[in-house]
């Protein structure tokens, strides 16, 4: 059998003007600002207007750790979205913005897929409406005036070897991970040695997508610590006075997008923060404008339930005062295959003792995830090639977590394939089970933090951290920053810090290798094991692949 490309079906959608998507959620014409035909950002003003309305209910999409296999966050968020529309609530989505790096590096874009995508999927995988060049912007502007401040004289003594501000880009370019600027003789200032990271990677990029106003992004701005003096104390983007600018040109990309699902469905797309360093889902903004136009609201967090559901959890839902209804976790037969130790290349044959072996990393998810209060409910991802027997092996196992399985078949069939999935989810966030709770209150010292997340949700018997690391945390609860919540930063593929180790292992410890403080952002990075903010292309890059076919239509997107 052959099956139509993402692009192909996305090419054939039979999209409608945005204002007529805008008006399902009650906004008419005034209050969208287009972006051509199928695109538009929501007004201030409308967002302004509804904060009276009634909060509908909140429904995170998470997955298993992932797999070279693919789970289908996205497409299942797309899917179930369109479902609960198709059995007549009303119902917006909320996603990231796709970055270009990823892009042009490895193949696969952030639309979704199948018959569960958001359209104009080209657009939103490109320049879309410019917020990541605004965000590249508001960041280069900052580290310009750094620069700037000391060639002028340095009035604040910025110690030139403690900058910690670096520079972005929206690319995968390993030539820039590490450079010196400033080369060239007196004109050009004094010679230091920074780099690049991807504008996902950027603490501006973690703000705009918690502020929740202009007043808030300002701060938030303000607080980014830039570099320190040689006595260590920090200097503040408001020292530099850049936040007011970088307000400015960051007003228009705080401001959420919409877009619609291939079924006309509304999809809020907006901001698209990286889930290592950062939380890793989409902006505040567009969640509570969601929340409050729409009666249920399908959102996703980026990699594993391990790091994304956590972050959005303690880092989103606690900031912005959210609380989930019902949690879907996105499992797929191949996954649970390759968690039972069958190599990519045998995924095609029958395996139910692996499916049932590789089922222990989707007990463990259930298991944390209703550590914080919430119902789950399994999304089993259809493949083309899962066997019926494979399929019940994963419901037979989730019943015995005393959790309950559905079979989706959104990706073939759309609306059609989550109907089940959709109903089920519904009677869950409108029961009111769920009782919300993060795992830890705000005063817990910042170690103790890190320690019941390696413990309670990675079954870790230890957190691994040398002296240099405890007495920064311990500097910064002095500073006043004790409060944050904690965003870990370590590989997506194991619930350990070795991404070999599938399933759900135990007697492993959690190593912290460094700490970073987002004080923009408003929490403390810990990071275990290598984590890469400029990516690099890899041999083939999806870039050769790239191309305008003859109609003027663009090939090779995924
Ligand atoms: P995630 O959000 O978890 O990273 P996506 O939803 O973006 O994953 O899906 C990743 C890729 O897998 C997409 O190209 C999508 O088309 C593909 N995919 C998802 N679900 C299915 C499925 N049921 N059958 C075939 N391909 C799928
Ligand atoms: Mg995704």
């Amino acid at each position: 059998m052959s099956f139509k490309s993402d692009i192909q079906i996305a090419r054939e959608a039979n999209k409608k003007p945005i204002q007529e998507i805008g008006a399902k959620l009650g906004m008419t014409s005034d209050d969208l600002l287009p972006y051509g035909h199928d695109k538009a950002k929501v007004s201030q003003r409308f967002i302004d207007s509804v904060q009276g309305n009634k909060t509908g209910k909140l429904i995170l999409v998470t997955a298993i750790n992932p797999t070279p296999a693919g789970e289908g966050k996205t497409t299942t968020t797309v899917g179930l979205g369109d479902g609960l529309n198709a059995i007549g609530k009303k119902a917006a989505i909320c996603i990231r913005e796709a970055s270009l790096g990823p892009c042009f590096g490895m193949k696969g874009g952030a639309a979704g897929g199948g018959y569960a995508q958001v359209v104009p999927m080209e657009e939103m995988n490109l320049h879309f409406t410019g917020d990541f060049h605004a965000i590249t912007s508001a960041h280069n502007l900052l580290a310009a005036m750094i620069d700037n401040h000391i060639y002028w004289g340095n009035e604040l003594q910025i110690d030139e070897r403690r900058v910690v501000w670096r520079r972005v880009m929206d690319m995968n370019d390993r030539a820039l991970r590490d450079i010196v600027t400033s080369l060239g003789g007196v004109t050009n200032g004094f010679p230091r040695q920074t780099g690049f990271d991807i504008t996902v990677a950027s603490e501006v990029m973690a703000i705009l997508c918690l502020a929740t106003s202009l007043t808030d992004l300002q701060k938030r701005l303000g607080d980014i610590i830039v570099a320190y003096r040689r006595d260590k104390t920090p200097i503040y983007a408001r020292d530099i006075k850049a936040d007011g600018a970088m307000t400015v040109l960051l007003k228009d990309a705080m401001q959420p997008n919409l877009v619609q699902t291939l079924e006309n469905n509304p999809a809020f797309v907006h901001g698209g923060p990286f889930a290592n360093i950062a939380h890793g889902c989409n902006s505040v903004i567009a969640t509570t404008t969601a929340l409050k136009t729409a009666d249920y609201v399908v959102t996703e967090a980026g990699f594993g339930a391990d790091l994304g559901a956590e972050k959005f959890m303690n880092i989103k839902c606690r900031k912005a005062g959210l609380a989930p209804d019902c949690v879907v976790l996105v499992a797929t037969v191949r996954a649970m295959k390759m968690n039972g130790g069958v190599a990519k290349a045998d995924l095609g044959a029958e395996n139910v003792a692996a499916v049932q072996e590789g089922c222990a990393n989707l007990g463990r998810h259930i298991a944390n995830l209703k550590s914080f209060g919430v119902p789950v409910v399994v999304a089993i991802n259809h493949f083309a090639g899962d066997s019926e027997a494979e399929v019940q092996a994963v419901g037979d196992y989730v019943e015995t977590q005393g959790s309950e399985a559905i079979l989706c078949k959104h990706w073939a069939e759309g609306s059609k394939g989550t109907i089940e999935l959709a109903t089920r989810v519904a009677e869950i966030a409108d029961s009111g089970a769920s009782q919300f709770a993060p795992l830890y209150k705000d005063d817990l010292p910042l170690f103790d933090k890190i320690e019941r997340i390696a413990k309670r949700i990675y079954r870790a018997d230890e957190v691994l951290a040398d002296q240099k690391v405890r007495n920064q945390l311990k500097e910064w609860e002095e500073a006043g920053y004790g409060n944050l919540p904690i965003c870990m930063a370590k590989t997506q593929y194991s619930f350990t810090t070795d991404p070999t180790r599938r399933g759900a292992p135990t007697g492993h410890s959690v190593p912290v290798r460094e700490v970073r403080l987002s004080a923009g952002a408003g929490f403390v990075v810990v990071i275990c094991g290598e984590i890469m903010t400029m990516p690099g292309l890899p041999r083939v890059p999806s870039a050769e692949a790239i191309m305008l076919n003859d109609l003027g239509q663009i090939e090779g997107l995924f």
